[in-house]
């Protein structure tokens, strides 16, 4: 693969937002590159095992398509995904874990779907590739300078999106950003994500389903008929184990940051995702901080494993066959942009003329102080507004992810994979008509935006309202 100098649409990150986001700019036929430090995309999908990828359903209407609908089709095809499930519950009007529908997909699988997709879409693919400085003027920013094992080089784009999920390269052109909640600017915690292999499925989801009053959410979702044999018949996403939970935790057994377990089993037969780990008060962009987090929370995932071998049902011969490689972090900057995305916005499904991209998953803040969760359901499905993608002061950069405009309680629903994939999609296609057009990203027309995203099958402003 050969790298120029300059290119249209350079967008730096290679997660879930970072991927759409480059995938729809190639499509729009503008010179793309894709910049990611790891040697693989997906960011925490891949690097800290993330999954199963939250809902992009409300209720039953589908209002997340777009680049993320193609991801998950081409997964299927590759046997990565079993396609998106419905999860159902004995409370109506309740997903808490889930939003309603979840989309599991193998990692690894992903990894190779990822880079067939965004090399189909035409980008450029820079991968080990860390980006250094930025330099700008004026609000826009002129290169960024990336350092590889082999080589330093400075790359210029018409157009950049800053999809680091940190916010990394919009702060260092000047943007204004907020950290943490607004009472003691602490973040959601962190975590590290682990998979237990030959899991007795069977026998847990029975103890589960004969045990239904131990856990705090049970939902098992509904499999299609028409799946590879060697794939799982039954799946179960679980959290409780409250009380076994604090014996071994007031024992000293148990080294745990929450007071209950997560459990999502995998359609791979036998395996399961534990996301149980947690720690509070860590800053993610210190490195020191994330080196030490990464230390204690290895110490949780041992500790846990050897816990759930003993203690729960099925796991009597189940082995950790994973652990994160990243830190997961749930949240870090949130780049000041020209509208900030609210709780109240989220939690009433509020609709915007410039909506870009949809949002449907309940608000879900893991404690910054403690052990608890809280889960909020949401009226309806919500709208995010092209103007939460623009950093104020900035004229040819565009933020998508977990560092979107957005309070620290709107994030906690609009950061999930499925919601930064859309956001990602809506901010490659921007930066694609504004470098075609000459024109900053502010001056993009929105309803042209909203055309060339329906174009490429993504849902935006007033496109339900049609539909229903
Ligand atoms: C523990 C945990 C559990 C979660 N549970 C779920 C879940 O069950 N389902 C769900 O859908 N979502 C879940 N989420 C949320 C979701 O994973 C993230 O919010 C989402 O991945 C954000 O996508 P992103 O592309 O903005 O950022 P990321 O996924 O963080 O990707 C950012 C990318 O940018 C790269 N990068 C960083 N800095 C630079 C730089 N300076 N230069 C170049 N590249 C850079 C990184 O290497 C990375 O690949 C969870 C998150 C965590 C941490």
């Amino acid at each position: 693969m050969t790298f120029e100098k300059n290119y249209d649409v350079a967008v730096i990150g290679g997660g879930p937002a970072g991927v759409a986001a480059a995938i729809a700019a190639g499509r729009m036929g503008v010179k793309t590159v894709l910049i990611e430090p790891n040697p693989f995309l997906g960011g925490a999908g891949t690097a800290s095992m993330v999954g199963p990828w939250m809902t992009n359903y409300h209720q039953d209407t589908q209002v997340i398509r777009g680049v993320f609908q193609d991801i998950v089709d081409e997964l299927v095809k590759h046997e990565g995904s079993t396609g998106t499930l419905k999860c159902p519950y004995d409370e109506p009007g309740n997903t808490q874990g889930t939003g309603g529908h979840i989309t599991p997909f193998d990692g690894e699988i992903l990894k190779y779907v990822l880079n067939k997709m965004v090399i189909e879409a035409g980008v450029d693919l820079l991968l080990n590739t860390y980006v250094d400085t930025v330099t700008s003027n004026n609000g826009k920013i002129e290169s960024v300078s990336i350092k590889t094992k082999s080589s330093r080089s400075t790359l210029e784009a018409k157009v950049f999106i800053d999809c680091t999920g940190d916010g990394d390269i919009a702060v260092q052109a000047g943007a204004e950003f907020e950290f943490g909640r607004k009472q003691d600017g602490l973040s959601q915690p962190v975590t590290t994500m682990f998979r237990m292999s030959y899991v007795d499925i069977d026998r847990f989801i029975e103890y589960t389903d004969k045990n239904r009053n131990e856990f705090v959410w049970l939902t098992y979702p509904v499999l299609p008929d028409n799946l590879p044999d060697y794939f799982a018949d039954k799946m179960v996403a679980v959290t409780g184990f409250n009380d076994l939970v604090a014996k071994g935790q007031q024992s000293g057994e148990l080294n745990l940051g929450r007071e209950r377990i997560t459990i999502f089993s995998d359609f791979k037969k036998g395996d399961v995702l534990f996301n149980a780990t947690r720690l509070n008060k860590v800053n993610a962009l210190n490195n020191n901080e994330l080196i030490q987090a990464s230390l204690d929370l290895k110490e949780q995932v041992m500790s846990l494993t050897k816990f759930a071998r003993k203690y729960l049902p099925g796991f009597e011969k189940a082995v950790l066959s994973g652990a994160s490689s990243h830190v997961g972090v749930r949240e870090t900057r949130r780049i000041i942009g020209d509208y900030v995305l609210t709780q109240e916005d989220v939690l009433r499904g509020r609709k915007f003329d410039d909506g870009i991209a949809k949002g449907c998953f309940p608000v879900d803040i893991h404690s910054p102080t403690d052990k608890k969760n809280v889960w909020v359901e949401l009226d309806d499905a919500y709208d995010i507004p092209y103007r939460c993608l623009l950093p104020v002061g900035l004229e040819n950069t565009l933020i998508a992810g977990r560092c979107i405009s957005a309070t620290h309680e709107a994030l906690a629903s609009a950061r999930v994979q499925s919601h930064s994939m859309a956001q990602g999609q809506a901010a490659g296609v921007a930066a694609a008509l504004s470098a075609q057009q000459g024109v900053t990203t502010r001056e993009v027309s929105v309803r042209e935006l909203q055309s060339y995203l329906r174009q490429q099958d993504a849902i935006v402003a007033g496109d339900l309202e049609v539909s229903r």
